[in-house]
């Protein structure tokens, strides 16, 4: 990356190297317009890229093998506990980061786009002040752009009271460090992060608690495809608390002493008063990065929860500054900031696009996995909106009998009039893989017969998504007919 201090002008200018920032960037070069990218990270990527959604994924391919060769032992092929070298496992997972990040460096190389490790903040609308970065002061230089695309990401949301100064206390940037495995392993908070992390540390040996404030893990999700993954994570994690809050921390200096408080009468499985774990996995949601960039020089508005505002073509209050990916809101995840890039890139360009997308998936990585795509069964609730939901459980799919895998569900919600394709859920292994014929379905407007008469190939888990749709109709060949 480049240093030195000068004032350099553009046709764009884009802070942070994200997944929505460093696709803004490379599109924008490639529409012929001059970019030029800003991170005050070490290396490009991002939080997906260098502590999210890469590091964490080579890290639960990892927990799968482990978790199947001890499943192996009923199907008659027995390996030895594995040995973990934390050191080379951290080695690995940094390698894997290393080689996207050098892919990401070149791609910038072969479109001409400079890339500056630098602090990026407002002068005005359309200067940058680059200073260095983590807190290094050094000037180093001006960008004059004609446009701004601020792509600044997101950071671990803090709890005051849990910010209690001991290293036995991480957010998910810590616990993707691999420090060390710890023998018990608080998770605080049932969302994402959370259950994917306490799956990477249960595979290594921890013994896994999860609490969590609400009712039930994954809000968002639907029920049943939640209740599917929580019978499995009942067996590798140590504990589950539902609807129960951590109101205290201390440092013991051997361990961190918990105090828990149940949120309501008579729960199924209480937490104790107090309970000591060698480290705390603290993840309790995630805060836009909107503060301490000089916004207030600009015209650009920050809503009530710290999010940029933005317009359907990601314009921002000031006509020369646009937002994309998760500073501007959720869904915070990786491929909604990559699509937005795409298109304020057209939009840079000159182009009328609009931000029109009818379903972004999501993904929990967890193991059986859930996935879900444009409304969820609950949402249309909610709304008020009929729908008709079918069903097809993996106990009746020929391939996830023969992975020894039945614990998995794959339901289609349709309009009950049109048949209209307008949600998918999936839960199961793999079903992260499996949304993406969904959201295509959704996309070009198929009705549960298009993707009930879509040839699926045999013997693959994607058949469960074309007999959900014909369940719809009660035409499913592997389910016994519906009642007449
Ligand atoms: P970010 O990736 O947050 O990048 C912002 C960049 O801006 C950073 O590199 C930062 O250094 C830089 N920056 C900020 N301010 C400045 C400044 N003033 N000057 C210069 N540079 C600056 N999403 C998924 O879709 N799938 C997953 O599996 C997934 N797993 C995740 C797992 C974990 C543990 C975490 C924490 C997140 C995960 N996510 C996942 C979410 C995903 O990482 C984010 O949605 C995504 O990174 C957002 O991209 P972005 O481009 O908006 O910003």
């Amino acid at each position: 990356m480049t240093t030195e201090s000068e004032t350099r002008e553009t046709d764009v200018v884009v802070i942070g190297a994200g997944p929505g920032g460093y696709a803004a960037a490379f599109a924008a070069a490639d529409q012929g317009l001059k970019a030029i990218l800003v991170d005050a990270g070490e290396q490009p990527g991002g939080v997906c890229l260098n502590r999210g959604c890469i590091p964490s994924k080579a890290l639960l391919h990892v927990a799968r093998l482990i978790n199947e060769t001890r499943e192996a032992g009923e199907w008659g092929v027995s390996f030895t506990k594995p040995k973990i070298d934390i050191d080379t496992l951290r080695r690995w997972k940094n390698e894997v980061i290393d080689k996207n990040a050098s892919g990401i460096r070149q791609l910038a190389k072969s479109r001409k786009v400079e890339l500056i490790r630098a602090w990026a903040r407002f002068e005005n609308s359309q200067t940058l002040i680059l200073s260095g970065p983590e807190g290094d002061s050094a000037d180093l230089g001006r960008i004059r752009f004609k446009r701004c695309v601020l792509a600044a990401g997101s950071r671990p949301a803090t709890i005051p009271a849990f910010k209690i100064d001991s290293p036995r206390v991480m957010d998910s940037t810590g616990a993707l460090e691999l420090q060390s495995i710890p023998k018990s392993l608080l998770v605080v908070g049932g969302g994402y992060i959370g259950l994917e992390m306490g799956t990477v540390y249960a595979a290594l040996g921890s013994e896994v608690t999860v609490v969590e404030m609400t009712d039930g893990l994954l809000p968002g999700a639907d029920r049943d495809l939640v209740r599917v993954l929580e019978a499995r994570l009942k067996s590798t994690f140590k504990s589950i608390h539902l609807q129960a809050k951590v109101v205290k921390m201390a440092d013991t200096g051997d361990a961190v002493e918990v105090t828990f408080e149940p949120a309501a009468e008579g729960l199924k499985n209480p937490p104790p008063a107090t309970q000591k774990f060698d480290r705390v996995l603290v993840s309790v949601g995630r805060t836009p990065n909107s503060q301490g960039y000089g916004l207030e020089n600009t015209k650009v508005k920050v809503g009530p929860r710290g999010f940029v505002e933005v317009d359907n073509r990601l314009q921002t209050a000031d006509e020369h500054i646009y937002a994309i990916g998760d500073v501007i809101g959720e869904p915070m995840l990786a491929h909604k900031a990559s699509y937005e890039a795409k298109v304020v890139a057209d939009v840079l360009a000159g182009k009328k696009t609009v931000l029109d997308s009818r379903a972004i998936p999501a993904i929990v990585f967890t193991d059986p996995e859930i996935a879900w795509t444009g409304i969820t069964e609950s949402q249309a609730k909610q709304a008020g909106r009929p729908v008709k939901v079918s069903k097809f459980p993996w106990g009746a799919s020929g391939r996830a009998t023969a992975m020894a895998r039945n614990d998995g569900l794959t339901k289609v919600i349709a309009d009950p009039e049109t048949h209209r394709v307008l949600g998918v859920g999936i839960v199961g292994v793999g079903a992260g893989e499996l949304i993406a014929e969904a959201t295509l379905a959704i996309e070009m407007a198929a009705s549960a017969h298009d993707v009930g008469l879509t040839i699926h190939p045999h013997p693959t888990l994607s058949e469960t998504v074309g007999e959900a749709a014909e369940q719809a109709f009660g035409t499913t060949i592997h389910l016994a007919p519906p009642k007449r």
